[in-house]
C-alpha cells in the first residue's frame, strides 16, 4: 500500500474530480441549475444550491483547492475581497480586535481602517517583518492576527514562523493572504496558520479573465466562514468555478515559469546601470532573502524596481515597453507593469508613500510566462 500523496501538479490536474466521472467527462461540467431535486431532508447548509456552494461544480473545485493547500476544507468566493471581508467579519465575532500587518493590499487596509471600526471592531496595525513588542498590542478583545505572504509592491516577507507562534501563544486565529505566494511556493497551513485566503483573480486562475477568491483552512474555522458566506452571499458563479478549475490545472507549471522568469529579470535589472534598486526576495540583496529561502520554494513573479530618475522618467520607461502591458493587477501569464505612486498607492500622500519606501520612481512588474529572452530584451531596449 503506497500512501504517498500525489505531487502538486498531479493534484492540480486530478484532485477533486467526481468519481465516477459525470457521464465520463474529463472536465467537471458547469451545473447551470439553481434548483436541484431534494432527495431527502437534510441540514440547511447541505441543500444543493449555488449560493451555498454545494452544486457538483462547486464541490469539485472546493476539493481541488483543499488538496492544493493541504486544507481540511476550502471553497471559492466571488472575489478576493469577498473572501477577505467574510473571513475577517467571521473571525472578529462581536466587538473584536484585529492585529493587521501594516501595508496590506489596499482593499484590505481600507476595510480594516474604515468599515471594521464602523461595525464595532478595532484594529491595530503592526510590523509583521520584525518580531518583538507584539504582546503590547494585545487587548482582551484581540481575536485574530492577519498578514500577507509578501507585501505589495516591495515584496517584504513577514516573519511567518513568529506570527504563527505568537497567535498560538495567545489563542488568536492566524490568517494569511497568500495570493502572492500560491500553494506552489508556500503552504501556510503546514506552518500552522489557521486560515488562508487568496485573490484567485491573480495566480490561481492565471489568465486575467475572471474575479474570484478562495478560503481554505482547518475544518472548524473554515466551516464557520463558509456558513457566514452562505448568508452574506459572496459565492462564486458556476461558470467562474469552471474557469478557475481549468486555470488551476496549470498552476504549478505556470508558477515554475513565473519563479524562473522573475528571478532572471530581477538579476538582469539589478546589474543594469539605469536601475537604482530591485526588490525581489529571490535576490541575496533583499532584506528577507534568507527567510524567503526557508519558507518559500520560489518567490513568484512580482518584483519592484526603483529606476535612476524621477516619476516622469519611470512613466516614460514603462510606456517604452512593448511586450509588457501597462496595467494594474498581477498573476496572469502576460507581463504587467505599473507605477504604484500613480496607481495602487495614489490615495496616499507623497510623505506616506516615502515612509513606506514607495518613491515616484518605483515600478512594479508582474513577470509573466513569456520567453525570458524576449522580456529581457524588452526591458533592455526601454532602458536604452
Ligand atoms: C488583488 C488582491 C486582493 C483582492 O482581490 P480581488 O479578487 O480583486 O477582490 C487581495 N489581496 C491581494 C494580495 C491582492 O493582490
Amino acid at each position: 500500500m503506497n500512501d504517498r500523496q500525489p505531487g502538486l501538479q498531479t493534484r492540480a490536474i486530478h484532485a477533486g474530480a467526481p468519481s465516477p466521472r459525470i457521464a465520463g467527462a474529463v472536465n467537471v461540467p458547469i451545473f447551470q441549475s439553481s434548483v436541484f431535486e431534494q432527495a431527502r431532508a437534510g441540514a440547511y447548509h447541505d441543500i444543493v444550491y449555488p449560493r451555498l456552494s454545494t452544486t457538483p461544480t462547486h464541490l469539485a473545485l472546493g476539493r481541488k483547492l483543499a488538496a492544493l493547500e493541504g486544507a481540511d476544507l476550502a471553497f471559492a468566493t466571488s472575489s478576493g475581497m469577498a473572501a477577505i471581508t467574510t473571513t475577517l467579519l467571521c473571525a472578529l465575532g462581536e466587538r473584536g480586535h484585529l492585529l493587521l500587518q501594516d501595508n496590506t493590499y489596499g482593499g484590505t487596509h481600507w476595510f480594516a481602517q474604515h468599515d471594521l471600526p464602523r461595525l464595532g471592531h478595532s484594529v491595530t496595525f503592526f510590523d509583521a517583518t520584525e518580531q518583538g513588542g507584539w504582546e503590547r498590542l494585545l487587548t482582551a478583545q484581540t481575536r485574530a492576527v492577519y498578514v500577507e505572504a509578501m507585501t505589495n509592491p516591495l515584496t517584504k516577507v513577514a516573519d511567518h514562523a513568529a506570527v504563527v507562534a505568537f497567535a498560538k501563544a495567545h489563542g488568536l486565529l492566524a490568517i494569511i493572504d497568500a495570493t502572492f505566494a500560491t500553494p506552489v511556493n508556500f503552504r501556510p497551513l503546514e506552518l500552522g496558520y489557521d486560515l488562508v485566503v487568496h485573490s484567485a483573480t491573480k495566480y490561481l486562475n492565471g489568465h486575467s479573465d475572471l474575479a474570484a477568491g478562495v478560503v481554505a483552512g482547518r475544518r472548524e474555522p473554515t466551516e464557520r466562514v463558509l456558513h457566514a458566506l452562505n448568508h452574506f452571499g459572496g459565492c462564486l458563479d458556476a461558470h467562474a468555478c469552471f474557469l478557475l478549475d481549468r486555470g488551476l490545472k496549470t498552476l504549478p507549471l505556470r508558477m515554475q515559469k513565473h519563479n524562473d522568469n522573475a528571478l532572471q529579470l530581477a538579476r538582469f535589472l539589478e546589474d543594469h546601470a539605469a536601475i537604482e534598486r530591485v526588490h525581489y526576495p529571490g535576490l541575496p540583496s533583499h532584506p528577507h532573502h534568507d527567510r524567503a529561502r526557508l519558507l518559500f520554494s520560489g518567490c513568484s513573479g512580482v518584483l519592484a524596481v526603483a529606476i535612476k530618475g524621477d516619476g516622469d522618467d519611470a512613466e516614460a520607461l514603462m510606456r517604452r515597453l512593448s511586450i509588457a502591458i501597462v496595467g494594474p493587477s498581477l498573476g496572469g501569464v502576460e507581463t504587467l507593469v505599473s507605477r504604484p505612486a500613480a496607481l495602487s498607492h495614489m490615495s496616499l500622500s507623497p510623505q506616506e508613500r516615502a515612509a513606506l519606501g514607495i518613491g515616484d520612481n518605483l515600478l512594479r512588474v508582474s513577470v509573466g510566462c513569456e520567453d525570458i529572452a524576449d522580456l529581457i530584451e524588452d526591458f533592455e531596449r526601454a532602458l536604452g
